[in-house]
């Protein structure tokens, strides 16, 4: 059993013993061993009991309870508080916005029991009568239960992109299929999938039906599927899939009309037909050959959304997508200093080791208590720990930054003399999500005017399936950062995503530099650079306009220049 399968059954059981009202001491020891859990390396599992009592944050009988979990996969006093609690309200602990004290209310007060019997007695008004409640709560768990329901088996990319893998795998190998490629929004890259579509070649359909559910996991919804597809799950998958069967011949074909987005191929092009109509009467080999045929450049299938891309393809102004290659530094980054799992020379190191030139180290600033940020003395102590790890490191630089909390009013939370201590600065809201769009918006408006800040981070705070970000005013936001000459983050973490893929375009016709960072909080994060290269990608973003597309000599020019601003303007 890996670490996080673990942590994830301890926070169900803190969350339980919240529910069942136990002492609230023993839940606070709980949260504060998860909180330690989460970044410890070692393999929990391969620990012994005495082992386990070691670790910070970890006393006895937490250490017995991981060892039960190690041991029979559950807890027993987990196993106890499923006997006692309802599923629907389990399935409720994990609702945001409402802690497990309230639902215990819900459940003992009204007999509550699932989240449909809540929907129904928050409609009629009997959850704000609550003591402790009252109408905005009420309003909050009906919007959570609707986001909730609305996004229930949807998968973030990353997700959808590994069950896809999975897939293909199992498909590849079976004799009456040939080849089998993404398609739909999955091929289009978007940042939510509802449904796993893949393209399948075959000659006979039939057979290829029956060779796929002959296969271990692969459950067919026969209502759903139809003479050209299969629909179905696979085993622990709650996501569905659809196999789209084709023809060899008609392969290329059947990918650009599933592939494409409605919008897309809807569009009138050239002989006042569609895209539409034109693919089923053109004559073409490839994607290529299609678009040529009807008098466009060639259009990349994350573009294919019906957006900007058909005009510039037909005036040849397409972007030059930018590529992994391109990408020169990491900018954005956590290290143990504040909540990252590895330490800042571990994060150095290895990123160089993947053939980047730089590092930007911006752990949380000191208004992020709950995430360990840095204080002053803090600062002074990595900013001298990096200046080592330079020389030793030389020519790959590490950058001296900060992601530092924008407060309620637009302020970041340190003094102007701390600031100017850092390379850069990432200037992030992590706190007071619940603003309506305008203050949010002249909250970042704010913080986008103090000439401190470099990059605005994660714009709207939201987590793609979990929470909805606070609204803003992007276009407000964007024209901000043009006229102050502030880069926006897409943050390429899968569940962030943010900024948004529509509104990168806006953002580069209004001169804005994109910095495509992972917000890495260990070395493995790193990794997530590939989902922002994509969301960057989908809004048609190129080298040129990508920040961290800048080799050293060049961001370093940037950085200094930024500040140097600071001083013209005092
Ligand atoms: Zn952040
Ligand atoms: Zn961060």
């Amino acid at each position: 059993m890996d670490n996080r399968s673990i942590i994830k059954q301890l926070k169900l059981q803190a969350a339980l013993m919240e529910l069942h009202d136990e002492n609230s001491f023993k839940i606070r020891g709980f949260n504060n061993a998860v909180f330690n859990l989460d970044k410890v390396e070692v393999e929990l599992a391969t620990l012994s009991q005495q082992e386990l009592e070691g670790l910070e944050g970890v006393g006895k009988s937490i250490a017995t309870t991981i060892y039960e979990i190690v041991q029979k996969g559950a807890s027993q006093a987990l196993e106890d508080y499923f006997e006692s609690t309802p599923q629907g309200i389990i399935e409720l602990l994990d609702m945001k916005g409402i802690g497990p004290k309230k639902i215990k209310v819900l459940w003992k007060e009204l007999g509550i029991e699932s989240g449909h019997e809540l929907k129904e007695a928050a409609n009629s008004g009997l959850v704000a009568n609550l003591k402790g409640f009252g109408e905005k709560t009420q309003q909050k768990i009906i919007e959570a239960l609707e986001f909730k329901e609305a996004n229930a088996n949807k998968l973030h990319y990353a997700e959808a992109e590994l069950l896809a893998e999975v897939l293909m795998e199992e498909l590849s190998g079976l004799k009456n299929i040939g080849d089998v490629a993404p398609t739909g929004a999955l091929r289009r890259k978007m940042e939510v999938i509802e449904v796993v579509e893949l393209l399948v070649a075959a000659d006979d359909f039939d057979k290829a039906e029956e060779e796929i559910n002959a296969l271990e996991g692969f459950e067919q919804d026969v209502k759903a599927s139809g003479p050209i597809k299969w629909v179905g799950l696979l085993a622990e998958h709650a996501t569905p899939i659809c196999l789209i069967f084709s023809t060899p011949e008609k392969f290329v074909q059947n990918q650009l009309l599933y592939s494409g987005s409605v919008a897309h191929l809807a569009t009138t092009v050239a002989e006042k037909q569609t895209i539409r109509e034109l693919v089923q009467t053109k004559e073409f080999d490839t994607e290529e050959g299609f678009y040529k045929a009807i008098g466009l450049d060639y259009i990349a299938p994350e573009l294919r959304e019906g957006f900007f891309e058909i005009e510039a393809a037909k005036n040849q102004k397409l972007p030059k997508l930018v590529e992994m290659e391109d990408l020169k530094g990491i900018l954005h980054n956590h290290s143990t200093y504040s909540d990252g799992k590895h330490s800042l020379e571990q994060m150095a190191t290895y990123c160089k080791e993947l053939g980047y030139e730089y590092l930007g180290m911006c752990d949380h600033s000191k208004s992020a208590f709950y995430a360990n940020g840095l204080d002053e003395d803090r600062i002074i102590k990595q900013h001298k720990e990096i200046d080592e790890l330079n020389e030793k490191l030389a020519p790959f630089k590490i950058f001296k930054g900060i992601e530092s909390d924008i407060l309620y009013d637009g302020q970041l939370d340190y003094a102007d003399d701390v600031l100017e201590s850092f390379d850069f600065i990432v200037a992030s809201v992590h706190s007071q999500l619940n603003m309506n769009e305008k203050k949010a918006t002249e909250r970042l408006l704010a913080a986008i005017e103090n000439p401190y800040t470099t990059i605005l981070g994660h714009p709207t705070g939201r987590l793609l399936l979990r929470r909805e970000g606070y609204p803003i005013d992007h276009k407000a936001v964007i024209d901000h950062c043009a006229k102050h000459n502030v880069v926006i983050e897409i943050n390429a973490n899968p569940w962030r995503l943010d900024l948004d893929w529509r509104w990168v375009h806006y953002a580069i016709e209004q001169g804005v530099q994109l910095s495509i960072n992972p917000d890495a909080h260990e070395m493995d994060g790193y990794h997530h650079m590939k989902f922002g290269l994509l969301t960057g990608r989908k809004g048609g973003l190129t080298a040129e306009m990508t920040f961290n597309a800048l080799p050293l000599a060049e961001i370093e020019k940037h950085f200094v220049q930024k500040k140097s601003q600071v001083k013209a303007n005092a």
